[in-house]
């Protein structure tokens, strides 16, 4: 599978392959999504084929301008438009009710009478959205429940042989900003409330509209939200979460300085200097990067649980469950 860097003339190629029932996996700032025509049945099925998702997780619809908002949804409350005023482009999904006369393909919803959308903060993504001028769904471009991708070399190395060389694309723009999916927040609850905490850090939202966030609500038999189980974001390894120090045979994932005498072990550091944006935009490449290198588990220093940093701990708690 090909990669394509992210040029006018790619971008205009892969807007012609997504009006062709393709899909195209695209960089966001948060993550590289992987895209197709939200209204489109067999594009929207080929995704959950693409990514072994199950059909009961429901996808985010991207969009580039709010005239699609205001088409694809109802009764979007003042505080709602007073954030995405404010946070859109950016890392924040928002669940509303869905307008039956919209296009958006039932099986992109789950079959819900709800849908979540997103206005994406990157050039590639809004010139891809703006060139096809059609909502495109895009879940992070990685199999089902393992680690999201913030490369094209990640998407590649999960999907190509998934992918169809001829009607599908890889679009190519480095590295991802945040590192991170988004900030889900449902506004169809009585207190609106965050689903996925993400890119978005949930402090600045509270100063906008007072949300709910329960971090127990993780639970296996009743997800808090449809298709968000507690296991997900799982590298091959397991994970030992807070630890000070790798045990023999575990590799060592630092945050802040690394502790003496760890010269026989594989590492990474997330941030030396204790950065959680750094942290947070290294993980998902650093978690990959030390389970290419065959090792049972991964000891993982603890992370300060505020801004950004709640996110990171949710995907390494998501990321350490057991396997079910
Ligand atoms: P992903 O596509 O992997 O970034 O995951 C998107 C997440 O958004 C899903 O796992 C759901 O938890 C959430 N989501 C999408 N649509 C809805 C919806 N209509 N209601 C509640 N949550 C949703
Ligand atoms: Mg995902």
């Amino acid at each position: 599978m090909k990669i394509y860097k992210a040029n006018n003339q790619n971008i205009k190629l892969a807007a012609t392959l997504l009006n062709n029932e393709g899909i195209v996996a695209f960089p966001t700032e948060t993550v590289y999504g992987l895209g197709a025509l939200a209204s489109n049945k067999n594009a929207v099925k080929r995704i959950y084929k693409v990514k072994g998702r199950p059909n009961n997780n429901p996808l985010i619809v991207h969009i580039y301008k709010i005239e699609q908002l205001l088409s694809i949804v109802e009764n979007i409350p003042l505080d709602v438009m007073k954030l995405i005023k404010k946070y859109w482009p950016g890392p924040l999904t928002i669940v509303l009710p869905y307008n039956t006369s919209s296009n958006i393909s039932s099986i992109a919803r789950a079959g819900l009478n709800t849908v979540a959308l997103r206005m994406p903060n990157h050039p590639v993504a809004l010139k891809l959205l703006k060139t096809v001028d059609a909502p495109l769904i895009a879940p992070s471009a990685n199999i089902s429940q393992h680690l999201s991708p913030t490369s094209a070399q990640h998407v590649k190395n999960d999907l190509s042989s998934k992918l169809d060389q001829k009607n599908d694309m890889i679009l190519d723009s480095g590295n991802t900003e945040i590192g991170l999916e988004s900030t889900v927040i449902d506004f169809t609850k009585a207190i609106p409330t965050v689903l996925r905490p993400g890119g978005l850090n949930i402090s600045l939202i509270n100063k906008i509209v007072k949300t709910s966030y329960v971090e127990s609500n993780i639970n296996e038999k009743k997800p808090e939200s449809p298709g968000l189980f507690k296991k997900h974001y799982s590298p091959n390894a397991s994970l030992r979460l807070n630890a000070d120090y790798p045990l023999k045979g575990e590799a060592w994932l630092g945050f802040g300085e690394d502790p003496k005498n760890l010269n026989n072990f594989v590492k990474m550091n997330l941030s030396k200097n204790k950065n959680l944006e750094e942290a947070a935009k290294n993980l998902f490449s650093m978690l990959r990067y030390l389970d290419k290198k065959n090792v049972k588990k991964i000891a993982v220093k603890k992370i300060q649980n505020k801004g950004i940093g709640i996110a990171i701990n949710d995907r390494l708690n998501r990321g350490a469950a057991n396997k079910s």
